[in-house]
């Protein structure tokens, strides 16, 4: 059994804000220190605002640290549904935002001088039926046509220049994604906005949020484990682990698991036979697996090998089911070591859509769906824009961030066994 640790956090100390007590007023409360809360932090330090971040854990406790590391491009909904869905001109806009974010990624790591291995090595999608290779040549062609950004298919007999594997049905390059060290990201953001001047606050969960103005000007108690905080303005970053503190939004996020193995470094050769071109590689199912080399030529493996958040039990399960995965993919891995397994939670909104916006007053940045590195950054500089400027331009606030069908629920996990279930028919008839 492979030891239940995030390799990523084995090659990086995150920084330990120091033990202050929590202030009494801020110009924003941010809830969440991960790639949302701190790139919003660090913007709004950078103005000048007092800010203060509330994290239940510690900096890049959750998603942010766990992750493949895959600064990628594009929605998780395919183009098509995109546009009929919010029509040519908004879909433009989100798609132009998304390869935003991979900038605005290479930006941060240069301007915070993160050393966190961020190199443009692209990204790959495989196919794992030949009707889902047939839709690449359509998807290049509308991205192409109604978003101006080129991509390549690649055909199954020039596949292995790409991927050391004969399981699919051929790819789709794009070039423009990256990939990094998301646990070394990730302690340089939460450096770089205690730098700017932005307090964190470790261990200090929110517990409540009261509407409550302050020497007559209107603005929100917040109520945590370590004492209550008053602020103008509240920014909520949570993504998967949003909880009770804020049941609106916990009703509108599905939590859902993904975990990762790791592999003993592996030899230089080998390495590069299963992944020639170091690109950041995913297949075209709904029950997913996303691969990649990691620095120091590991092979980090990833699934939705069980629906529930992590668990000691799911963490176990999962490193047997992802392993027999990686072994069908990459055969070469037969008698290779897994070193390495660990878990976290990503947030799904209903239409799989990221959602940037207000509620009750209160603005929040969430529903990243496995696409959050780039996402959750740019995200946090938009909302810190917003709240700082009184106005946005940010195109996920454009659109209708819809609840449960029926309202039927609560934030409550009791049917993500039933979404499991659904998505793995799905891969069987699509
Ligand atoms: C296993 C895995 C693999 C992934 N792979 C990729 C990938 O390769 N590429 C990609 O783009 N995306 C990937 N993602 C998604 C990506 O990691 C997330 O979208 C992103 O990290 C979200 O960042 P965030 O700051 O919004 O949330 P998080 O990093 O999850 O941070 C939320 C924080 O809020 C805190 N919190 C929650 N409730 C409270 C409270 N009441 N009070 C105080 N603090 C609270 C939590 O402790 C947590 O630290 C992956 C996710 C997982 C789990």
């Amino acid at each position: 059994m492979p030891q239940e640790l995030n390799y990523w956090l084995t090659t990086v100390k995150i920084p330990t804000p120091p033990q202050q007590p929590l202030p009494e007023k801020a110009d924003v409360a941010i809830i969440g220190a991960g790639f949302t809360g701190l790139s919003a932090a660090l913007s709004l330090a950078k103005r000048g605002d007092k800010v203060v971040v509330l994290e239940s854990e510690t900096i890049g406790w959750g998603a942010s640290s766990r992750n493949g590391g895959m600064v990628l491009t594009g929605l998780k909904l395919g183009v098509n549904k995109l546009i009929s869905m919010y029509g040519r001109e908004l879909a433009r806009r989100m798609y132009a935002a998304s390869l935003e974010s991979i900038d605005a990624v290479e930006r941060m790591v240069k301007e915070e001088n993160i050393v966190c291995d961020f190199a443009r090595t692209g990204h790959l999608e495989v196919a794992c039926k030949q009707a889902h290779f047939d839709d690449y040549a359509r998807q290049v062609e509308v991205i192409a046509r109604e978003f101006n950004h080129r991509l390549r298919v690649v055909s199954r007999d020039q596949l292995r220049g790409e991927v050391g594997s004969d399981i699919y049905y051929g790819g789709m390059v794009d070039e423009i994604s990256a990939g990094l060290n998301p646990a070394r990201y990730v302690a340089g953001l939460g450096a770089a906005a205690m730098r700017a001047g932005a307090q964190v606050c470790e261990r200090t969960r929110l517990l409540n949020i009261q509407r409550q103005a302050c020497d007559g000007a209107p603005g929100f108690k917040l109520n945590s484990s370590r004492g209550a905080i008053w602020a103008r303005n509240v920014l909520v970053g949570t993504s998967g682990y949003t909880g009770a503190g804020t049941p609106e939004l916990r009703k509108k996020i599905i939590p859902i698991g993904s975990f990762v193995i790791t592999t003993q470094v592996l030899a230089d050769a080998l390495a590069r036979e299963l992944s020639p071109r170091n690109r950041q590689i995913y297949d075209s199912k709904n029950y997913l697996y996303y691969y990649r080399l990691t620095p120091d030529n590991r092979m980090l493996f990833g699934g939705r090998a069980a629906f529930f958040p992590e668990t000691d039990q799911t963490i176990r399960k999962s490193a047997e089911i992802l392993r027999r995965g990686m072994i069908e993919v990459f055969p070469q891995l037969l008698h290779t070591k897994v070193e390495y397994v660990w878990g976290g939670t990503l947030d799904f909104c209903f239409d799989i859509m990221p959602h940037a916006g207000q509620l009750d007053g209160i603005y929040f940045a969430v529903g990243y769906a496995g696409h959050g590195v780039a996402m959750a950054t740019y995200q946090g500089q938009k909302m810190a824009e917003w709240i700082a400027e009184g106005k946005t331009n940010n195109p996920f606030t454009e659109i209708r961030f819809p609840g449960a069908p029926w309202g039927l629920y609560n934030g409550k996990r009791w049917f993500l066994p039933f979404a499991g279930a659904y998505y793995k028919v799905l891969d069987w008839v699509s």
